[in-house]
């Protein structure tokens, strides 16, 4: 099952583990939403993760 972390502008990410689906998320987050990504850590991203 793919994992997939929908961001608030509509960008979806996805990815077939974890780590995948959260290191795609944050190099989204780091271009389009840099205060974003200083304030988010690894325990909120594993919270956001929803299955596909
Ligand atoms: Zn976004």
């Amino acid at each position: 099952m793919a994992r997939i972390i929908r961001c608030e502008c509509g960008f979806v990410a996805r990815g077939g583990t974890d780590d995948e689906v959260i290191s795609t998320i944050r190099g989204h987050m780091k271009t389009d939403h840099p205060a974003l990504f200083e304030s988010v850590g690894q325990d909120d991203l594993l919270g956001w993760i929803q299955l596909e």
